[in-house]
């Protein structure tokens, strides 16, 4: 996939969850070795998702993690002795303006697309808005386009995996958030950040942290994603999903030696 001495500077590993680590959501045995594979050669690794900031703080307690970057780059979540610190961007003020603001973008929504489903997680999260376009609803293409002009018209910013479309008025994007993790967490500056850390993803929503960092690697279910991404993967694995994250795991564990 890659030559050995590419990744033998890394510090750290910033890795996706879903359709990355994730197979179809479950964390499969390879997958979840290779994380402690990773966590055992002295890697630093942090999950960033556009997953709930609620899934953060279980992982951030359970998995061989220094955190994560969730809610697309906004909530950021560390372990804290036996329990778990979050961060927001901005004072409870600010946190509290935009979460306003969402809650009548949900509004909106419900009453111009009534069958549009928002999505199972929202409960979770503290800065964002999520809608189901292919997690357990499948919404179709021209759905899926208005409620994305909705979003936009709205102010917000829209992000886009491949189960949720997204809403949001923070500032940072997954890259954004992942640098400002790193250095409140580590110290590093974000050249150090964008060069010692590499990231490993799989689809639109990774578009601004494979554009941003020098080592990036994509699983092979990346491909699909080749129209909408201005930035592709250095390096892309030869298999799917959590099969593809443990090659990558591997390749970057045995550089190190
Ligand atoms: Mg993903």
């Amino acid at each position: 996939m890659m030559p050995p001495a590419e990744t033998r500077g890394l510090v750290g590993v910033l890795f996706d969850l879903d359709d990355t680590v994730l197979s179809h959501g479950v964390l499969t045995r390879e997958a979840y070795e290779a994380i402690w594979s990773m966590h055992e050669a002295g890697l630093r690794l942090v999950a960033v998702t556009g997953r709930p900031s609620g899934w953060g703080e279980v992982i951030a307690r359970q998995w061989p993690i220094d955190g994560a970057v969730t809610e697309n780059g906004a909530v950021h979540v560390v372990r804290d002795g036996k329990g778990v610190t979050l961060t927001f961007d901005g004072d409870a003020e600010a946190v509290a303006h935009r979460r306003a603001r969402l809650d009548a973008l949900v509004v909106t929504v419900a009453k111009a697309l009534p069958h549009v489903k928002l999505a199972d997680d929202n409960h979770a999260r503290r800065s964002d808005v999520a809608w189901d376009i292919g997690e357990r609803e499948r919404l179709d293409a021209s759905s899926i386009a208005e409620l994305a002009q909705l979003v936009v018209a709205s102010g917000a910013r829209t992000t886009r995996s491949s189960v949720h479309l997204h809403a949001s008025f923070e500032r940072d994007d997954k890259a954004s958030g992942a640098i400002r993790f790193v250095h409140a967490r580590f110290g590093d500056d974000s050249g150090a950040a964008l060069h010692r850390w590499a990231f490993v993803g799989d689809s639109g929503n990774d578009a601004a942290c494979f554009a941003a960092f020098t080592h990036t690697f994509g699983v092979e279910n990346v491909r699909a994603y080749a129209r909408v991404l201005t930035v592709p993967p250095r390096w892309v694995a030869p298999s799917k999903r959590g099969a593809g994250f443990a090659e990558i795991a591997k390749t970057i564990v045995s550089s190190r030696w």
